[in-house]
């Protein structure tokens, strides 16, 4: 005999069958669907299967508003963390951690934030910083199209508002790098603004809360205007906002919310109908794209070797360790193989034996360009580097560029032509390894040098050049 686990509507349902457990699925679903059909038709929108966020936004739900309101305030007055940008409302401040805080961590920016203000204190201090300054502060927290929108950004302030941060949503959408979420934490949380927000966090718990499930694609416009409708009248804008996002940190997660403790859960339609897992409903995503490069790591009379990325594209006059890009595709690993150890080939070498391996996917315009610039005689003062073996891999992750970089080291060797004949390529620079740290690096190359399996390099050189430094001549030295 089965064990009784529920009783819905009238009907006892018992475990050990899927069926039974489908079949107790859709009648929550279709109790939940009459729940939500009683709303339409109480705000007069009956049977408009679209219109799921204007159903919870109607008279009964809106009715349900200040419930929420006071319970969420009471919580995050309660619950709230302590964030430096927190300690005042300062349009600056607020604007440098909104920026900071898109696609990054709170942890993550605590440092960069602090770094941040105390080399660019004032928003006139950042409009006169040279971009190569600007990107060095931001130099580890990627997406450096943000940097540099945020010092262009200053640069309008100064030069269309006088320095002084403007306050209307309009007038903050018209500047670069600032678009609608932004624009709504500075103006209500800088100046209490009645605007509101929707991230990533807002979206999950206001879907969540109201059991939206519409179209994921077309669901943007509807959560703003439901964010817009929920903006109370009789307290601060810019704590609702920040309440919102704060739930969604802390306790209404992607994974595994924490429904027990959520001061909302009394409200929660998603919980009420056992869908909190379904809610929000993905959106489609695109491919990743998977990047192998090698990146080589050369060190000469303990200085690195690094290049500066090209003026235009993506991370945009960066500097790296010298680096070539030898496939790329959507899905698979691009190469079709692991990459091995090499032992002593050029690079040219290298990359032309990988094009032609079984299993070699497209290669692209950027990778016989960084060929072009790392072919041996193309070195500064024209000096042969032969790269030795991989000293391991590293993993690092842009947007959806899922990028494996097998990181080698590498043997500057006299050169064999004049410098004359072969002119050092003016991207490439040597530097001191404490003079990396202040330079705008990218951050794969960042990740490379903070590598276990990298550390061992300056004392390989101090050995290489110990037992050649009676036969061998300085390799930076001009010929
Ligand atoms: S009850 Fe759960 S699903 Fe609903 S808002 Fe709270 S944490 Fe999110």
């Amino acid at each position: 005999m089965t064990e009784t686990i529920e009783r819905f509507d009238g009907v006892t349902i018992g475990e050990g069958s899927v069926e039974v457990g489908a079949r107790l699925a859709r009648m929550r679903r279709s109790a939940a669907a009459a729940r939500q059909r009683k709303l339409f038709a109480a705000a007069g929108n009956a049977g408009d299967a679209d219109a799921r966020v204007t159903g919870a936004s109607s008279a009964s739900c809106r009715a349900a508003f200040p419930k929420l309101h006071s319970k969420l305030s009471a919580w995050f007055a309660a619950h709230k963390r302590d964030l430096p940008w927190r300690a005042d409302r300062d349009p600056y401040r607020v604007w440098i951690s909104e920026a900071m805080l898109q696609q990054t961590r709170v942890d993550a920016v605590r440092p960069y934030f602090a770094r941040f203000l105390e080399r660019f204190p004032t928003l006139r201090s950042l409009a006169e910083a040279p971009e190569a300054d600007v990107l060095a502060a931001w130099s580890g927290l990627g997406y450096y199209r943000r940097a540099r929108t945020l010092r262009q950004a200053a640069r309008a302030i100064v030069a269309d508002h006088d320095g002084v941060f403007p306050r209307e949503r309009e007038s903050l959408l018209a500047l670069p790098g600032i678009g609608p979420y932004t624009a709504g934490a500075i103006a209500s949380i800088a100046f209490d603004a009645r605007e509101p927000l929707v991230d990533g966090n807002v979206a999950r718990v206001l879907s969540r809360l109201f059991a939206l499930d519409g179209d994921p694609r077309s669901s943007d416009a509807q959560l703003w205007s439901l964010a817009r409708e929920l903006l109370p009248t009789e307290s601060s804008c810019g704590d609702w906002n920040q309440a919102l996002m704060e739930l969604g940190a802390l306790v209404c997660t992607p994974r595994e919310p924490r429904c027990g403790t959520c001061p909302l859960r009394a409200e929660c339609r998603a919980l009420e109908e056992d869908r909190v897992d379904e809610l929000p409903r993905p959106k489609p995503r695109p491919s990743a794209i998977a990047v192998d490069l090698v990146v080589i790591a050369v060190v000469a009379d303990g200085r690195w070797l690094l290049e500066r990325r090209p003026s235009s594209g993506r991370m945009a006059d960066m500097w790296q360790l010298p680096t070539i890009e030898i496939a790329s595709g959507v899905g698979e690993r691009a190469g079709g193989r692991e990459m091995q150890a090499d032992g002593e080939r050029t690079a040219s070498e290298l990359s032309l034996e990988r094009s032609n391996a079984p299993g070699a996917r497209e290669r692209s315009d950027l990778d016989s360009s960084a060929m072009g610039r790392l072919h041996p005689t193309r070195w500064p003062s024209g000096f042969d580097v032969r790269m030795g073996p991989e000293l391991g891999s590293v993993r690092h992750t842009i947007t959806r560029h899922r990028i494996r970089a097998s990181v080698h080291g590498a043997e500057v060797r006299r050169a064999t032509r004049s410098k004359q004949e072969h002119a050092p390529h003016p991207s490439f620079e040597w530097f001191e390894r404490r003079a990396i740290d202040d330079l705008a690096l990218t951050g794969l190359s960042r990740k490379v040098l903070r590598s276990q399996f990298l550390a061992i390099l300056p004392a390989l050189e101090d050995l290489r050049a110990t037992t050649t430094r009676s036969s061998q001549s300085n390799p930076l030295a001009n010929d």
